[in-house]
């Protein structure tokens, strides 16, 4: 299995790139983001909270996540070509968690680092939230998920440098410059 984990700040393109990926190679998507707002939209208990939680830039617990993402590698690993993690892990914990349930499972994943400045961030979440609906797309959530991404996310980074595969691309440009060089990437990886 071709395992990635699309790692960037808000609004890096983590999300599209996936998207593309998926198209490409055939892989399966796990956005954490997608289906914590699932949750919110069906209405219950835990989606009221989660809401609480992501409309104010935070982040939801490592155990709920961990818990959504173990579900998903059973459900898929058998006969699956790969996983794109999309949004996760998020930090040094779920990192560790991620690494121990590829294990137990005989597999591994790289990661890969999308760059991008940060004014050129705030641009892109603060047009994308003209049309998207996301509590979170203004500009005092950008801002409190740009400073959690610095301080918990950001971390995983040299984790991944030091025990496991590190690849960063340069994502300033548009959709087809940043994938040209993930293509490049996993046609060396696959
Ligand atoms: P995203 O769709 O990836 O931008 O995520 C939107 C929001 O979902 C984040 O700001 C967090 O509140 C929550 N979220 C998504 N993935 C995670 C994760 N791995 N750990 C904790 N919270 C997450």
């Amino acid at each position: 299995m071709l395992n990635i984990i699309l790692t960037g700040s808000p609004g890096s393109g983590k999300g599209t790139q996936s998207e593309v990926i998926q198209k490409k190679y055939g892989l399966e998507h796990l956005s954490t983001g997608d289906v914590l707002r699932t949750e919110i939209a069906s209405g219950s208990a835990l989606g009221q909270e989660l809401h609480d939680i992501m409309s104010k830039g935070l982040l939801v617990s490592d155990d709920i996540v961990i818990r959504v993402i173990n579900s998903f590698i059973d459900s898929r690993s058998k006969d699956c070509k790969g996983i794109i993690f999309d949004g996760f892990p998020r930090t040094l914990v779920q990192a560790q968690a991620l690494d121990k349930s590829l294990k137990e499972r005989h597999l591994n994943a790289y990661l890969i680092h999308i760059l991008v400045e940060e004014k050129e961030v705030i641009a892109r979440l603060l047009n994308r939230g003209k049309t998207s609906g996301r509590d979170d797309d203004n500009l005092t959530s950008i801002q409190q998920r740009l400073s959690v991404y610095h301080e918990q996310t950001a971390p995983i980074c040299e984790y991944y440098l030091k025990e496991h595969n590190y690849f960063a691309v340069n994502g300033n440009y548009d959709i087809e410059t940043t994938f040209s060089q993930i293509d490049t990437l996993l046609s060396l990886l696959k």
